[in-house]
């Protein structure tokens, strides 16, 4: 949604609350605590504290952000709303300096803000089948240190900050996976497929680095291609996925790189989703799923 849309959409926070209290609810609101509908809105919109239910069943109160990413937030809904807007809009990613200054907010706060954000986008629940390519890259880090690809791990040689190692796999015209790992060793690597991928209705394409290797025995269609032969075989190739770690890199490198590595699985997150939604409307599909707890 363009932000002239959701300003219009939802002018302030009473208009933010009604819209999550009916993704959540439908017409049948309940105590998150107790489940009972015998509840009632509380009178409270002279003091602008909007949007608490009393249950008269367990006598608590609640909101409909209870349980959800904006529970207990500070930050007017629509600022939130704007930044699920601005975030899913960014071709690359946003950093939280650039978003503070479009929301008129502290930097600090858009970055938490955001963090959580990707942590729901993270709750994303996909397993692949199809064509898959799977790969593996290396991000993140201030300093260099050499890949041993053989051994799967850095050289203990070199200086400063090795690099995150994170694998991928992708469908082809479908889906993508991305998660950070301790190390490409053929016992990591194949975890990874095992948990992303339906091995039975699956064909993985890899390059012949000898860590993909023990893929073969939960998966049997696997085809793997030397690269420094010849690129692609017959349609066998690691492009896709190769297109989308450099969706990442320049999501990375161009918002990113100054921040910790810690937080790599949160980057991943949200470059995931906004691949695998590409075709979606983000931002209503966030906020139903950010409701549905
Ligand atoms: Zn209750």
């Amino acid at each position: 949604m363009d932000l002239v849309k959701v300003m219009e959409t939802f002018p302030d926070q009473e208009s933010c609350i009604v819209y999550l209290e009916r993704l959540r609810w439908q017409d049948s609101p309940e105590c998150p605590h107790c489940s009972s509908t015998r509840i009632g809105r509380r009178e409270e919109y002279d003091t602008g504290r909007i949007g608490r239910w009393n249950c008269h069943d367990c006598n608590s109160t609640f909101k409909v952000t209870s349980g959800t990413i904006f529970h207990g937030t500070k930050i007017p809904l629509q600022k939130w709303f704007l930044a699920i807007a601005l975030m899913a809009n960014a071709k690359k990613s946003l950093s939280s300096h650039q978003l503070a200054r479009d929301l008129g907010l502290p930097q600090k706060a858009v970055w938490r803000m955001m963090m959580c954000i990707r942590a729901e986008m993270g709750k994303d629940n996909v397993i692949l089948e199809g064509i898959i390519e799977a790969d593996e890259t290396y991000i993140g880090g201030k300093g260099r240190k050499n890949y041993d690809k053989e051994e799967g791990e850095y050289r203990k040689a070199g200086r400063g900050t090795p690099k995150d190692t994170v694998l991928g796999a992708i469908a082809r015209g479908g889906k993508v996976v991305a998660e950070l790992v301790p190390d490409a060793k053929s016992l990591t690597i194949t975890k990874f497929i095992k948990k992303f991928v339906d091995t039975d209705n699956a064909e993985l394409y890899t390059d012949q680095y000898r860590a993909y290797n023990d893929v073969g025995e939960i998966m049997k269609n696997h085809e793997k291609l030397n690269r420094s032969e010849q690129w692609e075989l017959d349609g066998i190739h690691t492009n896709t996925m190769e297109g989308f770690w450099s969706f990442v890199k320049r999501a990375w490198y161009g918002s990113h790189h100054h921040y910790s590595t810690g937080y790599t699985p949160l980057y991943l997150a949200e470059a995931c989703y906004k691949y695998n939604y590409r075709d979606t409307n983000i931002f209503s599909k966030f906020l139903e799923e950010s409701v549905a707890v």
